[in-house]
């Protein structure tokens, strides 16, 4: 689509190859119909030089599928999900929306051919096997320089069929981010309420290992998987040596983690000493690991190495409480979804002095 800030050049602008036209609420462009025209859109901002957007016509909403030069974007696969995890940010929906396939396919033909992350999201997104395979072939012949990283629960890795598949596939910059949520089966089925999804995520991940992939385990931090977080990370270095790294997550305060709210919450600060542990022994250990999520206060200023801005740029928000903290440049924040119920008691700004102790740390 063409921005036209200049009404008066409409007559040979018409004429041009285009899917349609955005103006600003000063400038009306009256088109013919037929043609796709946006017209004063709340914040002017909203589409960028290189962006891919949906519009629907006769609808006024802007769908943002691709910011050129963020390392935020995603390509959504599907709302449906095999597991039904307590703290599901996105719950799933039993529909068939397999037209998200089509749509990733056109927009990969769209983005920038630049070196930023892609990330490939759902719902599982596995569950449509050969949209996933045809979209990262896409990628690896068409963004070659782009690295995918994909979510997903790994439980269809269990049919062995995925091996061949993906070592067809010979992406040279794919990951995966697989979630173990504890080292039983009986926590971690709970966490994602779904039976036998512990075993069949253990099968996963060695058929993923035998597929040569590349592979990080995510924990969401929670009253559930914190209590055993040591143990859980004895398990993944004992048991899964193939693992590239290891993220441990704050948790996103929406979707199904309100409904369970009495379940998942705990203060991070009461669970600061189980997550030292665990960090320090995966990285005393070689294992690169991430602390995501979590704003720098409640992190201990000897973990702050570890600790990432992670929270993608749409959906990041700082409160009143962080106005002249002097680690506001460096910390991850909070979700937008963030509420007062949801807020530690250790939050806290940081004087530039405590400042110097977690920048000390981070060299
Ligand atoms: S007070 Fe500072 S360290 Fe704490 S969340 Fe806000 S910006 Fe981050």
């Amino acid at each position: 689509m063409l921005w036209v800030a200049e009404p008066a050049l409409q007559a040979s602008l018409l004429e041009l190859p285009l899917g349609g036209f955005i103006t600003p609420a000063s400038a009306e462009l009256p088109v013919a119909a037929g043609v796709l025209a946006l017209h004063g859109p709340r914040d002017e901002g909203v589409v960028q030089p290189g962006d891919v957007i949906a519009l629907t016509p006769g609808s006024p909403v802007v769908r943002v599928l691709y910011r050129r030069g963020s390392d935020s974007n995603l390509l959504f696969m599907t709302d449906r999900c095999n597991s039904l995890c307590l703290m599901c940010s996105q719950p799933p929906k039993d529909v068939d929306d397999r037209w998200h396939i089509e749509e990733n396919l056109r927009v990969i033909d769209l983005m920038d051919p630049q070196e930023e992350n892609i990330g490939i999201s759902g719902g599982e997104p596995t569950l449509y096997r050969e949209g996933l395979l045809t979209i990262l072939r896409k990628c690896k012949d068409v963004l070659p320089h782009k690295s995918i990283h994909v979510l997903s629960n790994g439980r269809t890795f269990k049919d062995p069929s995925w091996i061949e598949a993906l070592t067809q596939v010979d992406h040279p910059q794919l990951s995966w981010g697989i979630p173990v949520y504890a080292d039983n089966p009986t926590d971690h089925d709970h966490v994602v309420q779904a039976p036998g999804a512990f075993s069949e995520t253990l099968q996963g991940l060695y058929n993923l290992a035998r597929a040569k992939q590349v592979i990080e385990i995510r924990v969401v931090l929670s009253q559930l998987t914190t209590p055993r977080l040591p143990e859980l990370a004895h398990y993944v270095f004992r048991n899964l040596p193939f693992v590239r790294h290891v993220a441990l997550m704050g948790i996103e305060s929406t979707g199904l983690a309100r409904k369970h709210y009495d379940e998942l919450w705990i203060d991070p600060l009461d669970y600061q000493e189980h997550l030292t542990q665990a960090v320090y022994f995966l990285s005393n250990r070689g294992l690169p690991v991430s602390i995501y999520n979590l704003p720098l206060c409640l992190v201990p200023a000897h973990l702050a190495r570890f600790a990432r801005q992670s929270i993608s740029d749409w959906k990041n928000l700082f409160i009143d409480d962080c106005k002249d903290c002097a680690a506001a440049e460096h910390c991850s924040g909070f979700f937008k979804s963030h509420t007062t119920r949801w807020q530690s008691r250790g939050i806290q700004k940081l004087t530039t002095q405590a400042f110097e102790a977690y920048a000390g740390s981070a060299q």
